[in-house]
């Protein structure tokens, strides 16, 4: 099958089906404030946001407030995540990041990129996240494992890095869209293009595609 080259024209007509497939997506983390967002979204690395959700109303009952996190013992709130694996690594992020923002930003989440990312366990995709999420604030384009395979499956990109996949995408999709662009592309990549198998005879971009592993 001839790889279909990205032109402006495609781009908007990939982002048109995305508007119209999915017009009102949003995060699937259940979050009520940034804060709950960045441990949310600390807490989904490596485990699914649906185990996240039915981890963090207990978390954020027995932890109202980012000094509670502050505190807390490693062991205790490791114990706590457990069931979000990674525990112990992600007790000493949360942690970390409750002090930090406690002790250099005010007590408030900073919402600039460059800030954020001084955060214990906010690289660059859960800056964005929370960025976009919580404040609507565009600053990049999250790159999760769904947007890593789709961006490539629909030859948005030839990169394999998520850095370097972000920087191709910036340059293509209006900054207007970046933030549901994400979203978006995370919907379609559970329900859809999945990594095994993809949906491809429902899929409303298939006249668009021409992936390798495109199902015929
Ligand atoms: S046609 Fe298949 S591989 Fe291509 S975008 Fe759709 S689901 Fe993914």
């Amino acid at each position: 099958m001839a790889i279909k080259k990205n032109t402006p024209a495609r781009t908007a007509e990939i982002l048109r089906i995305l508007n119209e497939t999915y017009p009102n997506v949003e995060c699937a983390l259940h979050h009520s404030n940034a804060w709950e967002l960045l441990v949310a979204t600390i807490l989904s690395a490596q485990c699914t946001d649906v185990r996240v959700n039915m981890v963090t109303p207990g978390l954020f009952a027995k932890y109202p407030t980012i000094q509670d996190f502050a505190t807390v013992r490693q062991e205790v709130l490791a114990n706590d995540i457990r069931s979000t694996g990674f525990f112990n690594n992600k007790a000493k992020s949360v942690i970390g990041a409750a002090n930090k923002i406690l002790n250099d930003f005010g007590g408030k989440i900073p919402q600039t990129l460059e800030e954020l990312i001084t955060v214990p366990g906010a690289a660059r995709k859960t800056a964005n996240v929370v960025l976009g999420t919580a404040f609507g604030i565009a600053s990049g384009i999250v790159v999760d494992t769904h947007v890593q395979r789709i961006a490539n499956r629909l030859n948005l990109t030839k990169n394999a890095d998520p850095v370097k996949i972000e920087q191709d995408l910036v340059k293509i999709i209006p900054r207007d869209h970046w933030i549901q662009f994400s979203h978006q592309l995370i919907h379609f990549g559970r329900g859809i293009c999945v990594a095994r198998k993809p949906k491809c005879a429902e899929c409303p971009m298939n006249s668009l595609c021409s992936a390798p592993d495109k199902i015929a």
